[in-house]
């Protein structure tokens, strides 16, 4: 299944180009009441809800895609995990532009972890990303995300992938300077999801995906997720060693070579197989 957040809050099933909407069935997650759960109720019921979601869009009407605003696909995501420099041509990459200052901040991922964005800065697609701080150098970075399904505490790397929802488009804007990473990646709209999830079932294997990301019409990105350091069952094996990942939860696997910054009036397109295609605006403040 795709799914996606459209317009003011509805969900949507996508089928050929149409966006069929399905909200009718979160009735069906129940009420909650103060303190609400830690998790985000779709993903958390989803297998529940999937039967319902495919006889409820059978009688939907349908709305070509170009004319729905998409929201993030995740509305209430606990976490936002992110792995640092997770390709050996980034890692390159980022070495040499970090200049002597900024050295420390660019070690392994199997030495720093992995980080946490604030979950304020997430966005959709159809919202532009908005510059901070233009005077410094904001980044883009495309990264393969995946979705938490169910409640994973210390899995093993096997297992791992049981516990992914689905995968989206993913973008990991960054300021730079010299502020812990957690900071610099987590300012308002700084963090892209979408254009949809694409359910785990549907994709299938993401350990050999292309992906691209232009600016303005110019290859910027070109990579393959085979080349990720830490694999995604290895992410989630290594973040579910510390914390509890929650339904919900987004895992950002780490951008490959190509960042490069980005200006008000740019135009990102976004690419992942077997996910689709994403175009996102930049603006200033
Ligand atoms: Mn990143």
């Amino acid at each position: 299944m795709k799914l996606c957040r459209f317009d003011a809050d509805r969900l949507g099933l996508i089928r050929d180009g149409l966006v069929h909407d399905i909200t009718d069935v979160l009735g069906r997650l129940g009420a909650y009441g103060y303190p609400l759960p830690s998790h985000d109720l779709l993903y958390a019921g989803l297998e529940d809800l999937r039967p319902h979601i495919e006889a409820a869009a059978v009688d939907a009407p349908g709305k070509p895609l170009a004319e729905v605003s998409l929201l993030s696909p995740v509305a209430n995501p606990g976490k936002l995990v992110a792995a640092p420099v997770n390709y050996v041509k980034h890692l390159e990459e980022a070495r040499e532009d970090a200049g002597i200052h900024f050295q420390r901040q660019i070690e392994q991922i199997q030495s720093v972890g992995l980080f946490l964005k604030a979950t304020s800065s997430l966005i959709g697609a159809s919202r532009s990303i908005r510059l901070r701080f233009p005077d410094r150098r904001n980044d883009h970075e495309l990264e393969l995300a995946a979705v938490i399904g169910r409640a994973a505490e210390r899995v093993s790397a096997k297992d791992a992938l049981d516990y992914v929802a689905g995968y989206c488009i993913g973008l990991d804007i960054t300021v730079r300077g010299p502020e812990e990473r957690s900071m610099r990646k987590s300012v308002d709209t700084y963090s892209v999801l979408g254009p949809w999830v694409v359910t785990a079932d549907e994709l299938g294997d993401p350990s050999n995906l292309d992906m691209h990301l232009n600016v303005n019409g110019e290859t910027r990105q070109k990579a393959n997720t085979r080349d990720l350091v830490l694999s995604l069952p290895e992410l989630i094996e290594y973040a579910s060693r510390f914390y509890t990942l929650h339904p919900g939860d987004v895992i950002f696997t780490g951008t490959p070579e190509g960042v490069g910054p980005i200006v008000p009036g740019d135009r990102i397109d976004a690419h992942i197989d077997r996910i689709g295609d994403m175009t996102v605006r930049v603006a200033a403040t």
